[in-house]
């Protein structure tokens, strides 16, 4: 994990792990399971996990991210986060000097060896998914000193643990010590589906809107992470859930407020106290796992 700062370098398993302990150690209670449905109740949502476990909320938070899906290349996915990755921002200086192979996947994914020019002199980036590309496109990636190779891959060539090559469907191999491959993302969004969601276009396809802190169409429903944003790396995704947060919480506070101050007025006005009170207990409070 790179690029991220005080943590360059750190396994993504021990920053779970960190994250574990740290929500654990402020009553934060984590359920390894994957939600299945989620609908709207009257005050608020339930959700359903696989396990049969249902948690009710006032807001619910959605932060599924994506799957990253990669062509049908053998030894692909085995070498996938060690000797492939997909972001120049994130493994690019790692790869400076190095023999570096571009798996492009649509003519958008030639822009990747222009993003990873100035890392190194020995790029060459693979288009046999996206022939023809447009002579133009050639053209200029020619003229950066960066080598076209339009043959298929047909397969990852390892020295049984680390990449050393890309095999061409002519028998021949390209030593490469790092590929960067063009996945598709796809969105685990079925939660927010399943509420419905608007959707905005984004240049990876629809996705799910949200405002800037969050909000997506349907009230105190919230998204973060790549669920909001395609783009968004670990500080990013962090940080999105940070802001959330805050305005979540000021969004409970004054519910919490304004239904106290209703019924302090209803007292004093003398007449009885029917004022809702759904919305206690206060803050905190927004989950209730049943048998969890
Ligand atoms: C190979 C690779 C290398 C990367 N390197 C870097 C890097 O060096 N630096 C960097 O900043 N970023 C890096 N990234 C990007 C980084 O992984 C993402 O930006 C980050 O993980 C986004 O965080 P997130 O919380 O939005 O989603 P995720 O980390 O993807 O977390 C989403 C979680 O939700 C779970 N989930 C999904 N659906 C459900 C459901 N229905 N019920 C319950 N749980 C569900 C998923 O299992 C997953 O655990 C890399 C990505 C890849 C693929």
């Amino acid at each position: 994990m790179h690029g991220v700062l005080s943590r360059d370098g750190y396994s993504p398993l021990d920053l779970v792990s960190d994250g574990y302990r740290e929500v654990r150690a402020v009553d934060g209670v984590i359920v390894n399971d994957s939600v299945m449905t989620t609908r709207a109740t009257s005050d608020g949502f339930e959700l359903v996990t696989e396990q049969g476990m249902v948690a009710t909320a006032r807001h619910i938070i959605v932060a599924t991210g994506v799957r990253d899906e990669l062509p049908e290349i053998r030894g692909l996915v085995e070498q996938w986060g060690r000797g492939v990755v997909s972001c120049p921002y994130c493994d690019g200086y790692e790869s400076t000097g190095r023999r570096i192979g571009v798996l492009a996947a649509s003519v958008a994914g030639l822009h990747k060896a222009h993003m990873l020019r100035s890392y190194s002199d020995d790029i060459t980036v693979f288009t046999g998914l996206v022939e023809p590309i447009p002579e133009a496109d050639r053209a200029v990636l020619e003229e950066r000193g960066i080598l076209v190779e339009t043959r298929a891959v047909t397969h990852v060539v390892t020295d049984g643990h680390t990449l050393t090559g890309l095999g061409l469907a002519d028998g021949t191999t390209t030593p490469v010590d790092v590929v960067f491959a063009d996945p598709s993302l796809v969105a685990l969004d079925e939660p927010l589906r399943q509420l419905g969601v608007d959707r905005t276009n984004t240049p990876v396809g629809p996705w799910t809107a949200v405002d800037p802190a969050g909000r997506t169409s349907v009230k105190g429903v919230w998204a973060v992470g790549n669920a909001a944003n395609p783009a968004a790396l670990v500080p990013t995704a962090a940080g999105s859930g940070a802001t959330t947060a805050q305005a979540l919480n000021a969004e409970l506070v004054a519910t919490d407020v304004a239904a106290a101050a209703a019924r302090v007025a209803q007292a004093s006005s003398g007449a009885p106290n029917n004022v809702l009170t759904d919305d206690e207990p206060e803050t905190a409070g927004s989950t209730v796992p049943a048998g969890g």
